[in-house]
């Protein structure tokens, strides 16, 4: 399994960067999680539009699905367009990004294939399982299993077992960690710290931990090094066209 970071700001794109968006690659199949602002332009440098063989999205933030958008009309508006493509997500989530168009342009360019919480499905060579996880609207996290490697990725999500439970044993937990230390107090139940994150992955035991969602401006020294105080295993701050192989 290939990961590929589209973009990995927190909350709005900074320059020449793309908010959350991962490309996942296994045995050519090619799966999106997440199109936050920006990530587009960031998967067209790797992949074609209709080489995009499904997409699945943690949560109906706009900087985790607004280009969506993009990414359907640049399938929708060819003149040979591709078969509709599957789209994974808690149900109602996209309603917003969705009716960005008028009704029907993009009717016949994707399949909504609706997840619940502690769900499983097959999406070409992964096997999913999704779980609600704490944030300010449904976000569901996901652990995918391919080629008997695992990667688990929160969406956004506030401090919880859930998440502990859902990482148990990856290979890779791709975290939300939008701030370092401290979540300010309104937040707190909806977002976590590096700090945060680097304890969840000790707790289980995951083999590496990857941040994402850093607020822009953060240092990202500092996110891994308040994530490394918790966490003994490697820690890196996601970034675009960052690559990871699991193998
Ligand atoms: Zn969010």
């Amino acid at each position: 399994m290939r990961l590929r970071v589209l973009g990995a700001c927190g909350a709005w794109p900074d320059a020449g960067q793309a908010c959350s968006g991962y490309l996942l690659e296994h045995e050519g199949f090619r799966l999106v999680v997440d199109l936050g602002y920006a990530t587009v332009p960031q998967l067209l440098r790797h992949v074609t539009a209709e080489q995009v063989d499904a997409v699945f999205i943690s949560h109906g933030h706009p900087d985790h699905c607004a280009d969506l958008n993009p990414l359907l009309r640049a399938r929708a508006l060819r003149d040979d367009p591709p078969a509709p493509l599957p789209v994974y997500a808690l149900p109602g989530a996209l309603d917003a990004v969705l009716a960005l168009d008028r009704p029907g342009m993009l009717a016949g360019a994707y399949e909504l294939r609706e997840v619940t919480d502690g769900g499983a499905f097959d999406v070409g060579p992964f096997h999913a399982r999704t779980r609600l996880l704490p944030h300010s609207v449904p976000n569901a996290g996901v652990r995918l299993a391919a080629g008997g490697r695992v990667l688990a990725y929160t969406g956004d999500s506030g401090p919880s077992p859930d998440v502990v439970e859902l990482a148990r044993g990856a290979d890779v937990l791709l975290a939300e960690a939008t701030h370092v230390d401290e979540v300010p107090e309104g937040s707190r139940r909806h977002l976590s710290s590096a700090r945060q994150a680097g304890r969840q992955a000790a707790a289980a035991g995951v083999g590496r931990l990857l941040l994402t969602h850093l607020w822009p401006g953060t240092d990202p020294a500092a996110a891994r090094a308040a994530a490394a105080e918790e966490y003994d295993g490697e820690v890196a701050v996601a970034a675009t066209d960052l690559v990871l192989d699991l193998r």
